[in-house]
């Protein structure tokens, strides 16, 4: 989509800190981390919302979910992981495009 930084991203025209990709989805490093280990996990294809998220899209996060566990140890997550998606204004979702925030790499404080 057009004007979506994260769709740059998937397309090639913005660098990122890649650390996976296959067909469907991308994960790479946040440029602001906020934990030691900071990644984005997103579909290639751009949508913004759950409530978008039809039974094929619904496959794809679980197969999201699925190679995040499967990749914990490799991206030294070894020790435990948080897994967040900010879904609107009132959770601070500034790139209107599907993304996993993946977080660890120390004991993360939980604040609101
Ligand atoms: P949100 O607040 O929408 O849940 O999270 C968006 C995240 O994307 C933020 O943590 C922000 O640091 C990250 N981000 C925004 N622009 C870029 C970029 O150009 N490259 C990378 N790697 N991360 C970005
Ligand atoms: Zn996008």
């Amino acid at each position: 989509m057009k004007d979506c930084v994260f769709c740059k991203i998937v397309a090639g025209e913005i660098p990122s800190g890649k650390v996976y990709e296959d067909g469907e989805m991308l994960v790479f490093r946040d440029i602001a981390p906020l934990a030691k280990i900071h990644l984005l996990c997103v579909p290639k294809e751009h949508f913004a919302y759950l409530t978008e998220a039809d039974d094929r899209r619904a496959a794809l996060l679980g197969k999201m979910l699925q190679k995040i566990a499967g990749k914990k140890d490799e991206w030294g997550l070894s020790e435990g992981y948080r897994l967040v998606i900010n879904q609107g204004d009132n959770a601070g979702q500034t790139v209107k495009h599907l993304h996993i925030h993946v977080l660890g790499g120390e004991a993360l404080p939980w604040e609101k």
